[in-house]
């Protein structure tokens, strides 16, 4: 591997999770040089272990704003990446179980076709042709057909390769240890100079930018075996939304993705104050009891893997993306909680225009860093 060059880079980004990814991506195709710096391999992180729903959540105008300029992004970019991105616009199927439900639903389509975004009602009969897997009884649902799927760590490994073509230099498994204005020193190897640096290190990006208020929210993930039991869309049930916002410290909804290879995922949990990403049995049992629910062709399935990971939080559920307030040199775009997946690339995107000081294609007001950020209507992630 060719020598890091001693002349500073234009843009140090610490983090190769999928957001760190996309920033590099953008910078990169904009002739900046551009170094990576990652404590273990990209997609390591958070990345690594969240689901690939490519959703419009309509759980906030910003944060729907965000993802929705996402989305275009992605299917922009969706017919040249590699085939093991596995990206497809499936849509999501939100899943009514009661008439309550449906009248709610109706509301949530008409907030999204306000904001542009394809959704129409379906009933029973639907979910029982589109996906036998449901259960009989359900009220119907909202169909978001421009949802989209995706593989991470698959993603995240395309975007930094597109970087590098763009002449990006990646350095994996080195920690970094501290960031000042111009200069990230690693635990290993001679510090690296860049003219504005990003934090991008996701749950742990306190630890170098301390004014960055995120909390982990933990999620656990199963991976079951459902031969014979295909579902199409990403099912997730019409509570989800609230769930976002949930102060209990454990809540568990119906959310099951279709993966490539024929396995279902099964979601999600959100659990606030936990620190280590080992799997808790009691939360398991919870998902399997909430998709027998829903799906009980899912919930009875063999368990072929589970895990958790770390959301990273803020007290208002929006990231932080831009320069960290007291100068122009300390940048961050972290905070993306159960949504970076798909906000990654509209993040990027929106961090570098920031930087070439050119103006966005959305508003960045909401998601600028500052500390009087208040908490959202459902308090601080305490
Ligand atoms: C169970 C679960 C399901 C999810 N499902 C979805 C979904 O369907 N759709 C969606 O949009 N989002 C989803 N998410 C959220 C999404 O996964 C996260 O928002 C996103 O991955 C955050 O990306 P990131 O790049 O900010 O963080 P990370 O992926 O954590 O990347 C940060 C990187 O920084 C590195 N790092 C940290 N400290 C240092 C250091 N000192 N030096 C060098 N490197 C460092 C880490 O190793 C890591 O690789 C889910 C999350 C979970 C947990």
């Amino acid at each position: 591997m060719a020598p890091v060059s001693d002349a500073p880079f234009d843009v140090g980004i610490v983090g190769a999770g999928i957001v760190g990814a996309s920033c590099a991506y953008w910078a990169a195709r904009e002739g900046l040089s551009v170094v990576v710096v990652e404590a273990r391999e990209p997609a390591g992180g958070t990345t690594g272990a969240g689901m690939g729903h490519v959703v419009a959540l309509d759980r906030s105008e910003p944060a729907l704003l965000l993802a929705r300029y996402s989305q275009r992004l992605w299917q922009e970019l969706a017919p040249s990446l590699p085939a093991a991105v596995g990206y497809r616009a499936a849509g999501t199927l939100w899943v009514a179980a009661t008439p309550d439900d449906l009248a709610r639903a109706e509301a949530r389509r008409d907030g999204l076709r306000r904001h542009g975004i394809p959704a129409e009602m379906v009933d029973a009969t639907f979910l029982a042709r589109e996906e036998p897997a449901l259960r009989s009884g359900l009220a119907g649902g909202l169909l978001v057909p421009e949802d989209a799927l995706l593989v991470p760590a698959e993603a995240t490994r395309a975007l930094l390769a597109r970087a590098e073509e763009h002449g990006a230099r990646v350095l994996a498994h080195r920690p970094v240890l501290r960031l000042t204005a111009g200069t990230i020193e690693t635990v290993s190897g001679p510090a690296l100079r860049a003219r504005r640096i990003v934090n991008a290190a996701g749950v742990d990006a306190p630890r170098l930018s301390p004014q960055v208020p995120i909390a982990p929210r933990k999620g656990t993930l199963v991976r079951l075996g459902v031969p014979g039991v295909p579902i199409h869309h990403q099912l997730v049930e019409l509570g989800y939304r609230e769930s976002v916002g949930a102060p209990d410290p454990v809540s568990v909804v119906f959310n099951a993705q279709p993966e490539p290879g024929g396995t279902v995922l099964l979601g999600a949990s959100r659990e606030w104050g936990a620190t280590d990403t080992s799997v808790d049995p009691a939360v398991t049992e919870r998902l399997r009891r909430r998709a027998l629910d829903f799906a009980p062709l899912l919930g009875s399935r063999t368990t072929v893997a589970a895990w958790s990971g770390l959301r990273p939080a803020t007290p208002d559920h929006l990231p932080w993306i831009g320069p960290l307030p007291g100068g122009d040199d300390l940048w961050v775009a972290a905070g993306h909680e159960g949504l970076g997946i798909t906000a990654s690339l509209g993040t990027g995107r929106l961090l570098v225009d920031l930087l070439l000081g050119r103006p966005p294609a959305l508003s960045p007001t909401p998601y600028l860093p500052d500390a009087r950020r208040v908490p959202g209507p459902d308090g601080p992630p305490t």
